[in-house]
C-alpha cells in the first residue's frame, strides 16, 4: 500500500542546510529557484494536477492505517514563495530549494484550474473511493477563492480528505483573510480538512521546522518528530500522524532539510559555540603588548574570549572510523636521533631554508609543534615536522625536543600519514592571519586595523561572499599591509578614506594598488595633491573598473593596476578642469 518509486531518504543534516542569501533573485522575485519547472494552468494545459504519492518518497501510494485506511494518497504542487505569505519564516530555506525535478503549477486561469482539479477529484473518488490530498507538496494557499474551492470539493465528495500545512495565519496570529478562511474550513471539516499551522513556535495542530536531529521521538517542548524523517516509519501512508485526530493536539516537528553546504554547517557550528566573554576582554586583546617575548610565568594576564570545544552533529552519512593503532606517546629525544625517509618526505627547498632560519632565529616553545614520529627497527622516522626537527638540531641551545611517537611500522602507513598531515588541513586565509597577528600584537597589523576603523573601513574576519560585501569592506588586506610597510600610514590612510568615500564594496586589490600608485608615483603628482573626495569622485566615475582596466591595459600595453590608475586620474583631471572653468 505504501509503495513508492523512490525509497531512499535525504540525509538528515539540518546544520548543513544552506539558506538563500538575502537579496537572492528567488527571494526578491518571490518565486521558485527553478522557474523552468513551473507549468501554467490555462486553457492550453493538458497535464494532470494531482500526482500519486507513489511518485513521492515521503507520501506513499495508499494510506495503510487509521481514519483514511485504503485512501489513495495524492499530492498537489503550486509554486513555492509565489503562493506563500511573504512573512513565511522559512522562505530562504524552503525545502523546495532542493526539488529541481518537481513540477509546479501556476494558476493562470483559475476557473480552468478548478475545473481540471475537480475532474481529477471526481475521477479518483469514483464509486466512493477514498482520496487523501496532500496540500501542498510545494507552495501554499494563494487566495480565499482557492480555499473556497476546497470547501466546495469537501462538500461534494464525502470520501475526499485533505492534509498538509500552511504558513498562512488567522488575524489573531497576525495573518489575513486567507488564514481566516482556512480556519473556517478547519472548523467546518475538522476530520477531513487536516491543515496544520506552520509556525516557529509550538502550537496545537501545528507544524514546525527544527534545526537539529533530536535523539528522542519528541522535541524538548513536546512536538512529535516526523517519524518518516527518522526512519521510524516508511512514509506518510504508513504514519498518518499529521491527520489522525489523536495527534491533533500536538505540533509535528520537521527536521530542517534541503540543499546543504559546509559553509552553512560551519556557520551553524559557530552559532552553537558559546563564546564566554570575559569582562572587557576584547579591549585587553587590542591593548596586548607589542611583539615582545611574553613570559607566561610572570603575571597572569586577564582572561580572553574563548569557546569550549564541543562535539558537532555530523551528517548521518559520516560513519566514525574504528580507531586503529595506539594513542601517540610523547617522548623527549635528541633531534639528531631522528631520521627522514626521502621516499615520501620533501627535499629541502629555498622555502625550507627560509622557514628553518625563521624557526631558529625566533625559537619559541609556544610556536613549537612536536614532530610526529614512527618507531621502527631502523630508528625514529619523522612523519611530520622535518623542518622543526632540523631547526632544533641547528639551534645550539636545543638539546632535546618532545616528539609524538605513533605506531606506523609499515612504509605505506607512514607515507599515508605524511600526506594526511600535510594535505588534510584548513589553510589560513589572509584575513585570519591578519586578525591573529593583531591579537599577537604584530605592529603593522594592529596599526592597519586601527587606521581602517578610524576612517570607517572594515577588515572582515573572512572574505565576504560574492555580492555581499558592504561599502568600506577591505578585501585587499595583504596589499594594504605591503603598502603600509612601503609607504606608511598616511598613504594607506588616504587609500582607505578614498575607498570609503567612493563606497567601494569591497576595496579590492586592483583599486587598492591603483590608488597607491595615484598617491605615490610622480606621473600622478597632480592627482595626489587633490582632496580625497575629488579622487573618490574620479574613482566612482570609472564604470566597471575591472572590465575598463583590463580593456585599457590591453589597449595601452600597461599593467591593469596602472591602467586603472590612469583611468581614475583622467576622471579627476577632467572634473578638476570643469570646476576650474
Ligand atoms: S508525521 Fe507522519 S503523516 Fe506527518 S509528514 Fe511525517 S510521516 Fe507524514
Amino acid at each position: 500500500m505504501t509503495d513508492r518509486r523512490f525509497t531512499d531518504k535525504p540525509e538528515l543534516y539540518p546544520e548543513g542546510v544552506r539558506a538563500l542569501p538575502a537579496g537572492h533573485a528567488a527571494l526578491v522575485g518571490n518565486r521558485t529557484l527553478f522557474p523552468s519547472t513551473v507549468v501554467d494552468v490555462d486553457a492550453k494545459f493538458e497535464g494532470r494536477l494531482l500526482v500519486s504519492g507513489e511518485n513521492n518518497r515521503k507520501l506513499g501510494r495508499m494510506v495503510a492505517k487509521g481514519a483514511f485506511k485504503g485512501y489513495a494518497l495524492y499530492g498537489l504542487s503550486l509554486e513555492e514563495r509565489a503562493t506563500c505569505p511573504e512573512d513565511c519564516s522559512v522562505r530562504d530555506i524552503c525545502y523546495g530549494n532542493g526539488m529541481q525535478m518537481a513540477r509546479r503549477h501556476r494558476i493562470v486561469d483559475p476557473e480552468y484550474f478548478y475545473v481540471c482539479l475537480e475532474d481529477e477529484i471526481r475521477e479518483l473518488t469514483t464509486g466512493g473511493a477514498g482520496l487523501l490530498v496532500r496540500l501542498h507538496v510545494l507552495g501554499d494557499f494563494p487566495s480565499v477563492d482557492y480555499v473556497a474551492f476546497w470547501s466546495d470539493m469537501l462538500a461534494e465528495h464525502a470520501t475526499l480528505a485533505v492534509y498538509g500545512y500552511t504558513h498562512r495565519k488567522t488575524k489573531a496570529w497576525g495573518g489575513d483573510e486567507i488564514g481566516e478562511a482556512i480556519q473556517s474550513l478547519k472548523d467546518a471539516y475538522p476530520d477531513r480538512f487536516r491543515i496544520r499551522w506552520s509556525s516557529d513556535v509550538y502550537r496545537e495542530d501545528g507544524a514546525m521546522v527544527i534545526d537539529e536531529t533530536p535523539r528522542q521521538p519528541t522535541t524538548a517542548d513536546g512536538a512529535i518528530v516526523c517519524p518518516a524523517q527518522t526512519d521510524a516509519t516508511a512514509c506518510c501512508a504508513s504514519c498518518g500522524l499529521c491527520w489522525e485526530p489523536n495527534a491533533r493536539h500536538a505540533s509535528i516537528a520537521f527536521i530542517k532539510h534541503g540543499p546543504k553546504s559546509d559553509e552553512a554547517a560551519a556557520a551553524a557550528a559557530m552559532r552553537s559555540f558559546e563564546v564566554e566573554e570575559a569582562e572587557s576582554a576584547v579591549a585587553i586583546v587590542a591593548a596586548a603588548p607589542k611583539a615582545k617575548v611574553i613570559t607566561d610565568a610572570a603575571v597572569q594576564p586577564p582572561s580572553t574570549p574563548s569557546r569550549a570545544v564541543i562535539p558537532l552533529s555530523l551528517p548521518s552519512s559520516v560513519k566514525p572510523a574504528i580507531i586503529a593503532g595506539d594513542v601517540p606517546k610523547a617522548r623527549l629525544v635528541r633531534p639528531t636521533d631522528l631520521r627522514v625517509e626521502p621516499v615520501y618526505q620533501r627535499d629541502l627547498s629555498a622555502k625550507s631554508m627560509k622557514l628553518i632560519r625563521k624557526i631558529v632565529s625566533g625559537w619559541d616553545w609556544a610556536k613549537f609543534k612536536p614532530p610526529v614520529c614512527a618507531e621502527t627497527k631502523d630508528g625514529l622516522f619523522v612523519i611530520d615536522g622535518q623542518h622543526t626537527a632540523i631547526a632544533a638540531a641547528s639551534h645550539p641551545a636545543i638539546r632535546e625536543i618532545p616528539v609524538l611517537v605513533v605506531t606506523a611500522t609499515h612504509l605505506e602507513r607512514r607515507a599515508g600519514a605524511f600526506v594526511a598531515h600535510n594535505r588534510d588541513r584548513v589553510a589560513m586565509s589572509e584575513f585570519q592571519i591578519f586578525h591573529a597577528e593583531v591579537a599577537a600584537g604584530v605592529d603593522d597589523a594592529g596599526n592597519l586595523l586601527a587606521l581602517a576603523k578610524s576612517v570607517g573601513a572594515t577588515i572582515p574576519r573572512s572574505p565576504p561572499r560574492r555580492g555581499a560585501a558592504k561599502p568600506g569592506d577591505v578585501l585587499a588586506v595583504n596589499q594594504l599591509r605591503k603598502s603600509y610597510r612601503a609607504h606608511g600610514a598616511s598613504v594607506v590612510g588616504r587609500v582607505l578614506r578614498i575607498a570609503v568615500m567612493a563606497r567601494q564594496a569591497p576595496l579590492d586589490r586592483l583599486v587598492a594598488r591603483a590608488t597607491v600608485m595615484l598617491l605615490t608615483l610622480d606621473a600622478f603628482k597632480d592627482v595626489a595633491k587633490m582632496p580625497d573626495s575629488a579622487i573618490a569622485n574620479g574613482l566612482m566615475a570609472v564604470k566597471d573598473m575591472q572590465g575598463a582596466a583590463t580593456a585599457f591595459a590591453e589597449e595601452s600595453g600597461q599593467g591593469r593596476d596602472r591602467a586603472a590608475a590612469v583611468l581614475i586620474a583622467a576622471q579627476c583631471r577632467e572634473s578638476s578642469k570643469r570646476s576650474a572653468a
